[in-house]
């Protein structure tokens, strides 16, 4: 069986990965501090406990499980705390990420697919953003995802380590068995912090903002379901293993909703109003982020599936209720 190193196998999109990856064939081996991921997460494959910067427990993994191809998911993923605390999403996201993939080549692993972020384009310039939009982040979180694609490039200039970039727009909803959900804590993102609201577990909504130049004044994002996110993963997988160059891929439907439009389909799913406030923006965010799929739709074998807001609020709403974790 050929295994597949996943760092931040613990997590959100992690753990769904290598739900997927286990059920295409391949041995997730999850490599994790768990500093914010949970061991309840790694159900798939074997975990090791270390820090991505630790050469040892790479060297000893890589060599115990045979690993041919890794992914890189243990980052910062929080703007608003990227903002706050830029050293921490440096250190963490750039400087742990190039340990991890010079430990990657000193162990001969060849292949690598890494999570980047919508947030590399910064403010949008086009309705749709290709992956050849300027990339002109406009916060810590997007400018330390793109100093490592950047530095990928070069590492793969010098090495024989081969790169897939996958660039989210809004990850969300749930495993659709129940099995892996979003536990973020402190929860930031709308969707979880909707279903909190509904379900009483949390503070009422805010909504950042109803002054942006959008159709009812709210920010649109791309939102895609963290089932068909984690799909990709694996398509870009198979694509390298079949001896696909590097690469950098969006990975969105080519729709955007509003917050308010969220909110709205969450209560026709409930049959219930979700208390909500409208307040500031929060610093970081742009007007509209929804991607233009094309490339990735065209060159792997992958379309989402499960990326509509009934799918995703359900899911999530299931998750939230009953999660175990
Ligand atoms: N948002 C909001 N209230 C919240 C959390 C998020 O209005 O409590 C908005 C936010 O401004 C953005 C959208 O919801 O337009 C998605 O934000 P999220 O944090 O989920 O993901 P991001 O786009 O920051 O990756």
């Amino acid at each position: 069986m050929k295994a597949v190193l996943v760092a931040g196998g613990a997590g959100y999109i992690g753990a769904q990965t290598c739900k997927q990856l286990a059920a295409s064939g391949f041995l997730p081996v999850t490599i994790d501090n768990i500093s914010t991921g949970y061991r309840q997460a790694v159900k798939w494959g074997p975990l090791v406990e270390a820090d991505i910067r630790d050469r040892y427990a790479i060297a000893g993994t890589v060599a115990k499980y045979d690993i041919r191809a890794a992914m890189h998911f243990a980052a910062c993923s929080l703007v608003g705390e990227s903002m706050q605390n830029p050293v921490k999403y440096y250190d963490n996201n750039v400087g742990a990420a190039v340990s991890f993939a010079s430990s990657l080549i000193e162990n001969g692993v060849k292949n690598l697919i890494f999570s980047s972020t919508a947030a590399v384009y910064g403010l949008p310039k086009t309705m749709l953003i290709s992956e050849d939009h300027p990339a002109i982040p406009i916060n810590p979180y997007g400018a330390t995802k793109l100093a490592f694609e950047q530095a990928l490039h070069w590492i793969a200039c010098s090495s024989d380590l081969r790169f897939t970039i996958l660039r989210y727009f809004n990850a969300s909803g749930a495993d659709l068995d129940g099995e892996v959900g979003e536990s973020h804590d402190p929860e930031t993102h709308l969707i979880p912090l909707l279903c909190k609201a509904v379900i009483g577990s949390g503070a009422p909504l805010s909504i950042f903002g109803s002054d942006y130049p959008t159709p009812d004044g709210t920010p649109i994002r791309d939102y895609i379901h963290v089932v068909d996110l984690a799909a990709a993963h694996v398509a870009a997988l198979q694509r390298m293993l079949s001896g696909g160059g590097s690469g950098i891929f969006n990975v969105g439907t080519g729709v955007g909703a509003t917050v308010a439009e969220v909110i709205r389909t969450a209560e026709s799913i409930l049959a219930r109003e979700i208390p909500y406030r409208i307040g500031p923006r929060r610093e970081g965010d742009p007007a509209v982020l929804v991607a233009d799929p094309s490339r990735i739709l065209h060159t792997l074998d992958w379309s989402p599936r499960f990326s509509d807001l009934r799918t995703i609020i359900q899911t999530a709403m299931w998750w939230q209720e009953n999660r175990f974790y």
